[in-house]
């Protein structure tokens, strides 16, 4: 790999991520929510701004696109699906992002439910997954279907184990506390938990892990299991036919978490 994924912290808990080639100095920021931080990131390590990775319309991951556009006039990758107007390279599903000078190339994943026309960014064994996916737990259905949001989850949930998930946010001490408040004796939830516990207590990202990670300790990827179903209802106390209704329960529950 020719390049180093590096967080940089904005808002209060987004995070913008940048693909750095450190030979010829180059670097490709994911959600600008806000310019500051990158342009404070780019000056720090001497770094050239290249392209711009977007993967869904909210402001906290689009607001830094004109001021940084103004200092870098450089090309903007995003769906082509939202309403974006600084996007200069409209991605929709399968197509190739190949960003030469950081020397990676992704593949477009669709993934609506969260915002309509969300995409994500995959390859070299990561995944750019905006707030679709977190870190133990996923994204508010904002604009589509549980039913999107279950095919869109899935999707990511069927990449390589080893795939490393970045997601937008950082969101996994509360996504855990709900996690475990589900299944309080899982004894993978309580080794995550007591991980990340350690990272934030120095302030360090909990973000990425892998999927295979997320396979074993997120709710939101395990509502096609029989036994987290099993566990999902006898909390609701009502029989549920679908994994679709699983995800729709445990959705709902975490919005009032
Ligand atoms: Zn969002
Ligand atoms: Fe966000």
């Amino acid at each position: 790999m020719t390049f180093e994924v590096m967080p940089i912290s904005a808002l209060t808990d987004n995070y913008i991520w940048a693909l750095v080639n450190h030979r010829n100095k180059q670097a490709v920021v994911v959600d600008p929510g806000e310019a500051q931080p990158v342009f404070k990131f780019l000056v720090d390590h001497g770094l050239f701004l290249s392209a711009i990775l977007i993967t869904h319309h909210h402001w906290d991951h689009t607001n830094g696109l004109d001021k940084l556009l103004e200092a870098y006039p450089v090309p903007v990758y995003g769906p082509e699906n939202e309403k974006i107007p600084q996007i200069t390279e409209p991605l929709h599903d399968g197509d190739v992002v190949n960003l030469k000078r950081v020397g990676a190339k992704f593949s477009v994943l669709e993934i609506p439910g969260h915002t309509l026309g969300h995409i994500a960014y995959y390859g070299e064994d990561i995944v750019f997954v905006g707030d679709t996916l977190f870190i133990a737990g996923c994204g508010r259905i904002f604009e589509g279907t549980v039913g999107q949001m279950y095919a869109s989850l899935k999707k990511l949930a069927n990449l390589p184990g080893e795939t490393l998930v970045y997601c937008g946010h950082e969101y996994t001490l509360t996504n855990l506390r709900f996690a475990r408040s589900l299944e309080p004796e899982s004894t993978p939830l309580l080794k995550r938990f007591q991980a990340v516990e350690e990272l934030r207590r120095y302030n360090k990202p909990s973000v990425p892990g892998t999927m295979a990670e997320e396979l074993e300790t997120n709710p939101f990827l395990r509502v096609d299991d029989p036994k987290f179903k099993k566990i999902v209802e006898t909390k609701h106390g009502l029989p549920i036919e679908t994994p679709e209704e699983v995800l729709a329960i445990i959705r709902t529950w975490k919005n009032l978490f």
